[in-house]
């Protein structure tokens, strides 16, 4: 089979990464040095770090490793516009110089070795490779269960989504092509993604634990990004809303018959309790219903402000 293109640029966000950045860049660079020793990615491949606006060294660090090795080049954002955007930020920046695009996570979860078959993949002619996690031995019972529900939930909100797979894939520069013409503000790429098309497949790897540094999304961040995933690739949540709204109509309909039914033979008791809870219930329902088409609402805002999703303030070219 003919041999394709095979500039190979690797995208890592970067937020507050001054505990790893040194380590990930010298194992990276290894990995780099094997592969351009083979011929399998060009000698002209380079390692892209994107700085989220951390607030440590992780700039500077960044800054040093480029100039001590031409192979590492950076992106810096204005401010912190959390991972999706920075990640996004770092594949559209570097789409027209690559051929091949990889992004993984900075604390090296993502197993380095995988490349290698990410790259035979796109070499078979596929334009998208996943990055599947084969187990999640590593992680508490705690991130297991909650990520597992995740997937579940996104799932049986019709999001089209692949299982266990994070932000860890090859794209082609077709498929980086595909992706720079979503134009929405409210990013959830690992939803995007498989929207694209193109032929793509999976491979499976281990994912390793952070090797150092503290985690970057805690409970309460990865609560709203799975609310932001379902609230910007589904409306499923506002059609369950309508059903809800039609079956306690029916019920509350025969609960009219009924009662005027019992009225009419005279059997009326005194269920003020019963009334009280179902005017509480309904009421609570009403709030819920009313949160979730506002979350769209804000969500319709925000696209029509059109506002930049990063703004760049340096590349190391
Ligand atoms: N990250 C980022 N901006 C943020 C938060 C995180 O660029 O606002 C980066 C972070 O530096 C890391 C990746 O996103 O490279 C994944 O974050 P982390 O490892 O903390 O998440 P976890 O693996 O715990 O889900
Ligand atoms: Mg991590």
């Amino acid at each position: 089979m003919e041999q394709r293109a095979n500039r190979l640029f690797l995208v890592i966000p970067c937020y507050n990464e001054e505990a790893v950045l040194k380590e990930t860049a010298q194992q990276l660079l290894k990995k780099y040095q094997a592969l351009q020793h083979n011929g399998t990615i060009s000698p002209d491949s380079k390692i892209c770090f994107v700085n989220d606006g951390s607030k440590d060294q992780t700039w500077e660090i960044i800054r040093s490793l480029h100039l001590e090795n031409s192979t590492y080049t950076g992106l810096s954002l204005t401010r912190n516009r959390g991972h999706q955007n920075a990640l996004l930020a770092g594949l559209l920046t570097v789409m027209d110089q690559a051929d091949i695009v990889i992004s993984m996570d900075a604390d090296l979860q993502d197993d380095i070795q995988t490349i290698d078959t990410m790259l035979a993949a796109y070499q078979e002619g596929n334009e998208i490779v996943y990055g599947v996690r084969s187990s999640r031995r590593t992680d508490t019972f705690f991130k297991r269960f909650s990520a597992e529900s995740f997937y579940r939930l996104l799932q049986l909100m019709g999001v089209e989504i692949i299982y266990n797979h994070a932000d860890f894939r090859l794209m082609s520069k077709k498929a980086l092509k595909g992706l720079s013409q979503f134009e929405e503000t409210n990013l959830f790429l690992r939803g995007m993604i498989p929207l694209i098309g193109y032929k793509s497949t999976s491979v499976a790897y281990e994912r390793h634990e952070r090797f150092a540094g503290k985690s970057k999304y805690p409970l309460a961040k990865m609560i709203s990004f799975a609310f932001d995933g379902i609230t910007s690739l589904s409306i499923r949540p506002i059609r369950m809303i309508s059903n809800l709204g039609i079956i306690i109509s029916i019920i509350s309909l025969l609960f009219l018959v009924w009662s005027i039914f019992t009225h009419y033979f005279g059997y009326t008791v005194d269920g003020w309790t019963s009334l009280l809870a179902s005017i509480w219930l309904v009421g609570g329902l009403e709030m819920l219903s009313l949160g979730v088409i506002g979350e769209y609402i804000g969500k319709i805002y925000n696209e029509t402000k059109r506002r930049p999703r990063y703004i760049i303030e340096e590349y190391l070219d």
